[in-house]
């Protein structure tokens, strides 16, 4: 069987699940910020990757950012994000009724021209008899099969993952099997300063280095806030990456900053933080947030 892979992005009223089942999805509970919130490119909020192929989650503008606002659904302009995407997750509330605002994302999912597949979450919160019944009750507004899931406790996630499968195309593997959130731009930019510790250091130093960005967000003033924390393996590191008065953390600072500028096509403030993290290397949690599965 071919690879697959494509582009998914999953719809649905506020508190459904979205970003608990994205979260479920990359394995661990990250706070993942976009850097560029105003960019219309779609932005990656988790990577799946197995032997079939490769699943990108991605969030679609617009349609997110209706929070108790549910007239803005209607609004023509955010679907226009679905365009390249190549399956949509409709999720639903097995713990609420069918509501006015689902039957206004069904019926612009059912006009749009993108595959999609309904998942009705949060299962694990209703009694398991009383499923079949919830499931009867959505089946009268909603023609297709229903996929139950709980994004909290993972039940039925394999399931639905199968599903997306079966509706992707053939394509590439897009991203490689160890990233399993975006960030690219937040990774490039850990990178680039990593890379600075490696010019302007002594050899053993550098090694012991990871280099995790914290915040990225966009100022009013345009610029762009970065505060990333460098951790070393040992006190006496710390102390040659700030330097005397300071002076390498600057060096290192300035140096880096003017690489991520030139990548952000932006003025940008760089943060940088010092911190000792002995055992780094075997921190999962860290190393996820590096954006490696660890
Ligand atoms: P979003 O607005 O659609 O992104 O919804 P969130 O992912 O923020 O979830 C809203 C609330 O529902 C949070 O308190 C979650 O912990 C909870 N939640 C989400 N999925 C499940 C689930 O499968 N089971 C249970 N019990 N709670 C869930
Ligand atoms: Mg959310």
């Amino acid at each position: 069987m071919s690879f697959k892979s494509g582009f998914v992005t999953i719809i649905g009223r506020p508190n459904v699940g979205k970003s608990t089942l994205v979260n479920y999805l990359i394995g661990e509970k990250i706070s993942i910020t976009s850097p560029r919130p105003q960019t219309t490119r779609n932005s990656i909020k988790a990577i799946y990757t197995e032997d079939a192929g490769q699943i990108i989650f991605v969030d679609t503008p617009g349609i997110y950012k209706t929070k108790n606002d549910l007239d803005k659904y209607m609004v023509n302009e955010a679907y226009k994000s679905l365009e390249g995407i190549d399956v949509i997750i409709f999720m639903l509330d097995a713990t609420e009724k069918f509501q006015k605002g689902d039957q206004i994302i069904y019926n612009q999912i059912k006009n749009s021209s993108n595959p999609f597949l309904i998942v009705l979450n949060k299962i694990d919160k209703v009694k398991k008899k009383e499923l079949p019944n919830i499931l009867k009750d959505y089946n009268k507004r909603i023609e297709e099969n229903i996929i139950p899931i709980s994004s909290k406790t993972g039940r039925n996630v394999n399931n639905l993952i199968n599903e997306i499968f079966e509706l992707l195309p053939a394509g590439p593997q897009y991203y490689p099997d160890d990233m399993i959130t975006d960030q690219i731009e937040q990774f490039i930019v850990a990178e680039m300063i990593r890379e600075k510790t490696f010019y302007l250091l002594r050899e053993e130093v550098p090694f012991g280095i990871a280099v995790v960005i914290e915040e990225m967000k966009e100022r009013n003033d345009e610029t762009m806030y970065i505060r990333a924390n460098i951790y070393v393996e040992k006190k006496s590191h710390k102390g040659i990456i700030i330097g005397k008065n300071g002076k390498m953390l600057k060096k290192i600072g300035t140096r880096a900053r003017k690489d991520v500028e030139k990548l952000l096509q932006q003025k940008v403030y760089l943060d940088l933080w010092v911190k000792i993290e002995k055992d780094w290397r075997d921190d999962e949690n860290l190393l996820r947030r590096m954006g490696y599965k660890g």
